[in-house]
């Protein structure tokens, strides 16, 4: 059966009726320099937005802008491609507010929707127009419903890509069932499920309802001294992936166990998140299986500071070292590294973080910039629309102050925000 209304007004983001979704003007965008994407930045660079999209990008004095086209000078700034994090969670919000359990356990989904909402306006407010949200914890496809109303103009938002509910092994996911008394049933964080048909039928479930990546945990703190330990089987991996796979959807795992990680890269996953425990060896097969790998690596220090008295800018925690050993390692073996945050476990808006934890522990910050926008558009499979100012791009354009290309710091000093052609920030 084709439902067509539905998907027309899907695919049209930018024509329906709302405040934040009318049809933009051509315009004519002027700052200090630009960086498109790649390579340096350039002084004296202007961009030339039309129907949403950019149609020029070059020096100022060889752009003609349409007669009647706005123009907006931007002193002081740096032009560059809307930023993206391919590691989210919209529904979730930092654990020292609320912990994980009673979010999933007492927030209604109605609660955390509402909730949600105001994270994904922070985030587009922050310069970051597109997030991989890599699982709803227990709000079931509420991305999806969130996605659309992003997508319809109903609230401000970045473009999402979602992978709904996220697949575990049956028991190993929380809430920790020995945490509650045996006989309460309660919500899940994810979809558990075992043995093949289960991780076959969970694909295609999530996939129906509107997942575009399908994202899976090969590993979770099931050992009995609570050390993380292989989840799924090397037979319900290849399924899942290879489910996966034939419905055109790329796959994310979880894994910090090398041998998690191992298991995921020969059974043909996309994306590793976390890997804090990789070995040289699983580092340099995931460079020649070309996997790519989101190194979460504001994650640590944000649990840190909740639960283990850490001081930004201290001391690392075992956890946040670990983190470094493993990123140092991606580095050196060659690994395609995007930019992947774990937001949500801390606050919605502040992505930026994960840019300065690249530079500071190796990355230059062109790398690091690289790895936030053409990097992780590649990783999304939209190398031609996202990531890059250049021709033909969604106009996703965010201005700040300064330099990024020598000073990462700069991303955080966010002084405009254009998504689609359209000024979602201002000033
Ligand atoms: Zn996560």
């Amino acid at each position: 059966m084709i439902r067509a209304a539905r998907g027309i007004l899907a695919a049209l983001p930018f024509v329906c009726g709302s405040a934040f979704a009318a049809e933009p003007a051509a315009t004519l965008l002027t700052a200090d320099r630009v960086w498109t994407g790649d390579g340096q930045a350039h002084a004296g660079w202007a961009v030339l937005v039309d129907q949403g999209r950019i149609a020029a990008v070059g020096p100022a004095d060889k752009l003609t802008a349409p007669a009647g086209a706005k123009r907006i000078e931007l002193p002081g700034k740096t032009l560059i491609p809307g930023l993206i994090d391919l590691h989210s969670h919209v529904l979730l919000h930092p654990y020292n507010e609320t912990t994980w359990d009673d979010q999933v356990l007492k927030e209604p989904v109605e609660y955390r929707v509402l909730e949600a909402a105001r994270h994904a306006r922070d985030t587009l407010q922050s310069g970051f127009t597109t997030l991989r949200d890599l699982g709803t914890e227990g709000a079931n496809y509420a991305d999806v419903a969130i996605k659309r109303a992003i997508d319809e103009g109903v609230i401000p938002g970045p473009r999402l890509f979602v992978a709904t509910k996220a697949i575990v092994a049956t028991g190993s996911y929380g809430p920790s069932a020995k945490s509650y008394r045996y006989d309460l049933d309660f919500p899940r964080g994810a979809q558990e499920a075992t043995g093949v048909d289960e991780v076959v039928r969970a694909v295609r479930e999530q996939a129906g309802h509107g997942a575009d990546w399908i994202k899976y945990y090969g590993d979770y703190r099931t050992g009995p001294d609570g050390s993380a330990r292989p989840t799924f089987n090397i037979d319900e991996v290849k399924a899942l992936i290879q489910a996966a796979h034939q419905t055109g959807r790329k796959v994310a795992v979880h894994a910090s166990t090398d041998e998690a990680m191992r298991m995921a890269v020969l059974a043909g996953v996309d994306t590793i998140e976390h890997g804090y425990g990789g070995s040289e060896a699983t580092f340099k097969l995931m460079a020649e299986h070309k996997v790519a790998f989101l190194p979460t690596l504001t994650a640590p220090e944000a649990i840190g500071e909740y639960f283990q008295k850490h001081v930004r800018g201290g001391a690392p925690t075992p956890a946040m070292a670990q983190a470094a050993h493993a990123f140092a390692l991606a580095r050196k073996a060659g690994v395609t590294i995007g930019c992947g945050s774990d937001v949500g476990v801390f606050a919605h808006g502040s992505s930026a973080r994960e840019l300065a934890w690249m530079v500071k522990l190796g990355m230059t910050p062109t790398e690091a910039l690289r790895a936030a926008t053409s990097v992780a558009a590649a990783i999304l499979d939209k190398p031609n629309e996202l990531g890059s100012i250049k021709p033909g791009a969604l106009a996703d354009v965010v201005a700040v102050d300064g330099d990024p290309t020598s000073d990462i710091r700069a991303v955080e000093r966010v002084g405009f925000v254009m998504k689609g052609g359209v000024v979602v920030r201002a000033q």
